[in-house]
């Protein structure tokens, strides 16, 4: 069978007519890339607003019939699209249509109709300039009844799309169980274009980017960091959880058991080589102790220590009953022989229920001690070639004790692909330059 390449344009590369236009001449250089999966388009400069953060206003302010915003809102999405429109040269009845979705919002499809508009105009726009067929997600995005994607999703794909040996397809969005159009998460046409290569069986799923690939760690925090050429699915999704937002975290799951590789491009640097993910990756892992490093704030680690803790049974589950039972996830759990410490999104505590949750893990399991530690960052570092390489967490620990960081908690995943730290806020881009400088310089 002859190769298949998936691509998946974000935000930026869908800018404006321009970038479009571009965005559609990597599509026609190579035979390979028969399916285009687009996002709505983004920022045109970094004052910008995003069509897709415009569908979201709208959609608000149509709830709350503030019709004076949603007017104004709208008549800056439709400028946008009618652009774009003249700017490719192409007849596509933008008018027509934007007035034909603004009925239907004004008549309640709903917020999440609302802002899946941006991308299925992008789709629109994208396949008339490429002359290939629409192909409309919902025929094959299903999402079940929990909200999470259904898995007859990537059967459903490979029936429709097999109809067509070219198409391009709107991201973003799917049907619901009551055949209403649900969104993913933002960001979520990564998880799209996932869902098209792995419905074509594509031999590579292209994320086209305005990023030359993968960075070691956020240029913001650390100048011109490297590109990585290679990582894999494991280490990007422990590096895109952590913060690192080149992909949607959950981009990875419909490639990755179908070993389905992934490219991140840059639209605006198509010759640069990007940055592949893969099963597993080929790099020396003796040359590449570490593969990245990301961070994310806004954490609480609840300390708890008790003696004998670890021979009294049941004591973790108690705990853990406490956030259970309120709907509070936990992101991670390291424990010694008489401390546990949970580490909790911020977002989960507000409003009085730390003090709630602290309070009821008191009464349940009597700690001889709580400490708080409010307002954490996790910091993680990552890659395969930690497990091989002796001295890494001394050179780690190093690094951030020079840089006069304190660290408040310790984690390291159980596959050794990782060691997580726990530092205060303000500390973060600190340690991961640290960090970034102990391994990369
Ligand atoms: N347009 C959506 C967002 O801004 C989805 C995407 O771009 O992937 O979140």
């Amino acid at each position: 069978m002859s190769m298949i390449k998936v691509c998946k344009f974000g935000g930026t590369s869908m800018a404006d007519g321009n970038v479009i236009t571009a965005a559609a001449k990597i599509v026609e250089s190579d035979p390979a890339r028969r399916y285009v999966v687009v996002s709505a388009p983004g920022k045109r400069f970094s004052a910008d607003i995003k069509v897709t953060d415009l569908l979201y206003k709208c959609a608000a302010a149509a709830e709350t019939n503030d019709m004076e915003t949603f007017e104004e809102v709208f008549a800056k999405i439709s400028v946008r699209f009618l652009n774009i429109e003249q700017e490719v040269g192409k007849n596509l009845g933008m008018n027509d249509a934007l007035a034909e979705v603004k009925a239907q919002i004004l008549s309640g499809a709903g917020t999440d109709y609302c802002v899946s508009r941006g991308e299925y105009f992008a789709a629109k726009i994208m396949a008339a300039i490429l002359n290939v067929p629409f192909v409309d997600a919902t025929e094959f995005v299903r999402f079940d009844e929990s909200g999470a994607l259904d898995h007859v999703t990537f059967d459903l794909a490979n029936e429709v799309l097999s109809k067509y040996p070219r198409a391009v397809i709107p991201g973003f969005y799917g049907l619901n169980v009551d055949g209403k159009v649900k969104t993913f998460s933002r960001g979520g046409g990564d998880i799209s274009g996932a869902i098209v290569a792995r419905g074509v069986m594509a031999s590579l799923y292209e994320n086209w980017t305005d990023v030359s690939g993968f960075y070691a760690c956020d240029p913001r925090i650390v100048d011109n960091p490297q590109c990585i050429p290679e990582l894999s699915y494991q280490e990007l999704r422990e590096l895109s959880y952590m913060g690192a937002n080149v992909l949607h975290s959950e981009a990875i799951f419909p490639v990755r058991n179908a070993g389905i590789p992934i490219r991140i491009c840059n639209t605006f640097r198509p010759t640069d080589a990007g940055t592949y993910i893969v099963k597993t990756s080929t790099r020396d892992i003796r040359d590449n102790v570490v593969t990245g490093i990301a961070g994310k704030k806004d954490f609480t680690v609840i300390c708890l220590e008790k003696s004998m803790m670890n021979s009294e049974v049941g004591f973790v589950g108690k705990v853990l009953s406490v956030i259970g039972h309120r709907g509070i996830s936990f992101e991670h759990l390291p424990s010694g022989i008489d401390t546990m410490s949970l580490v909790i999104d911020n977002a989960y505590l507000k409003n009085g229920v730390l003090e709630e949750v602290v309070d009821e893990i008191r009464e349940l399991v009597h700690p001889d001690k709580i400490t708080l530690h409010e307002n954490i960052a996790l910091v993680a570092t990552v890659g395969h070639g930690m497990t091989k390489n002796v001295g890494t967490s001394a050179r780690l620990f190093k690094a951030i004790s020079e840089a006069g960081i304190n660290v408040c908690m310790i984690d390291q995943g159980s596959s050794e692909l990782n060691i997580i730290v726990g530092v205060e806020n303000q500390d973060c881009g600190a340690c991961i330059s640290a960090i970034y400088k102990e391994f990369f310089n």
